[in-house]
């Protein structure tokens, strides 16, 4: 075993995650998998509202492979120059679609090796594209599932790769689809890089992590309790 959690607190943590949020969906809006394809090459370094915002309109006007293939590079610019990269992102784009006209029909392969050949398309994209588009138990190992994996020790790893490896190792395979979606979820919600929302989390009672913020420094809400220091200041 990668870390040294138990196979029952694995378990538990998934159980937990999985009643919490039975459907996880990725918050990237696509259709197909080839806009999904397009949304997450965007994605990097850009967050998922920001990158709705950019394919609204170039969605709209290049729907498809083929479309997207006959724009131009400033045309792709034009409606994605508010995300980081976007001149990068635009050339990309536009060799993807030419690529998967002349190899692919049109379509997004079902293939790691074809997807991985696509400019733009790394490893952590095509983990993304198979776990989403085509329902593979693919982990794509992004900053918050790198963050969450090491501080609840589920899969400690100082690269994405070994935090991806111990990450299949240890989640069982009815959680593989869903663990993608909950770990980035749990990550960019609760799990946060700067406070770990720790006193609100479902999944706490089986995370070794040693710094856990266990009362909220905040007004005191539905999703927080006070702290010892703020209940003797308010008694
Ligand atoms: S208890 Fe805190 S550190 Fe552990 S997973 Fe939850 S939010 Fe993250």
């Amino acid at each position: 075993m990668t870390g040294t959690m138990t196979p029952e607190s694995v378990e538990a943590i998934f159980a937990q995650l999985a009643a919490t949020n039975p459907a996880p969906e990725t918050e990237l809006v696509h259709r197909d998998p080839f806009t999904l394809l397009v949304a997450v090459v965007l994605s990097a370094q850009s967050t998922d509202v920001g990158v709705n915002k950019a394919t609204k309109g170039l969605f709209a006007e290049a729907p498809d492979a083929r479309a997207m293939a006959g724009m131009s590079e400033e045309a792709v610019g034009r409606h994605i120059r508010t995300l980081g990269l976007w001149r990068n992102k635009a050339k990309n784009v536009v060799a993807l679609a030419k690529l998967l006209v002349e190899r692919h029909g049109g379509q997004v392969p079902h293939d790691r090796a074809a997807l991985e050949a696509l400019p733009g398309v790394g490893r952590k994209t095509a983990n993304v594209v198979l776990n989403v588009a085509f329902g593979e138990g693919t982990i794509a190992v992004d900053t918050h599932i790198f963050r969450v994996a090491n501080r609840t020790g589920l899969a400690p790893g100082k690269t994405v790769e070994k935090v991806e490896e111990g990450l299949l190792e240890v989640v069982p395979d009815k959680y593989r689809q869903g663990a993608h979606h909950w770990l980035i979820l749990h990550g960019r919600y609760v799990c946060k890089a700067r406070r770990p929302e720790c006193w609100r989390c479902v999944i706490a009672a089986w995370c070794q992590f040693p710094d856990k913020q266990l009362y909220s420094k905040r007004p005191i809400g539905p999703d927080g309790v006070k702290s010892p220091e703020e209940s003797r200041r308010s008694a």
